[in-house]
């Protein structure tokens, strides 16, 4: 199926940088909506239900599995992730871009459910860099630090599978590349073919 929008879905270890990358690619850019995630976690902090997560139970969450509502799911870090379907399909129909943040896992489902979404790796400089970026954030304890960094290992072993990798070393610089990625989606043929039909008829070229 050939939709008006672009997904792009990013995925990365925790601590290299990807919420803080989204936020600033949505927060320029009004023509991309974030995908609002369901989770069976509890809440963190200031974070709201239908802004950042839906909260669900275990019980609404596999009443959703069941229904085939979630365009993929995934057990990251002892919750449970998913996308629905509704939720991204009623935006890219209208010609919205829509952004993912979610685990490799859930990326790779994205990809083989939609073959023109487009697969985003965050990369950190080092891991030096990753294990002090994780102790700054000051959340957790070391030995949760030594799980993500354990986890981390086994997820950018995935990066070969992802059409674009971005270094976030310097915040502008990846910020910018992320940038270029969303803006390669809308310059590609069929995206230009839709958004500028009236050049396209006026050059009598289809
Ligand atoms: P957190 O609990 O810290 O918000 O997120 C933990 C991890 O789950 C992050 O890597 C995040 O990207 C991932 N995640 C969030 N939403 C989804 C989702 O809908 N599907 C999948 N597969 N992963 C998700």
């Amino acid at each position: 199926m050939d939709y008006p929008g672009n997904l792009i879905v990013v995925a990365a270890p925790s601590g290299a940088g990807k919420s803080s990358l989204v936020k600033a690619l949505l927060e320029l850019d009004s023509h991309v909506h974030l995908s609002v995630s369901h989770t069976t976690r509890a809440p963190r902090g200031q974070e709201k239900h239908g802004r950042d997560y839906y909260f669900a139970s275990q019980s609404e969450f596999d009443a959703m599995v069941q229904s085939n509502a979630f365009v993929e799911w995934a057990h990251v870090h002892g919750n449970r992730y998913g996308t629905s379907k509704k939720a991204i399909e009623e935006r890219i129909t209208q010609g919205s871009d829509v952004i993912l943040e979610i685990d490799f896992q859930g990326a790779l489902q994205i990809k083989e459910a939609f073959a023109n979404a487009v697969l985003v790796f965050i990369l950190p400089p080092s891991w030096e860099e990753l294990r002090s970026r994780l102790e700054r954030r000051g959340e957790d304890t070391p030995e949760v630090i030594e799980v993500r960094l354990k986890n981390a290992a086994e997820e950018m072993a995935q990066v070969s599978k992802f059409d674009f990798v971005i270094i976030n070393e310097l915040f502008e610089r990846a910020l910018f590349d992320l940038k270029a990625v969303v803006h390669a989606q809308r310059l590609k043929y069929v995206a230009q073919r839709r958004a500028r039909a009236d050049t396209f008829q006026s050059l009598n070229i289809t």
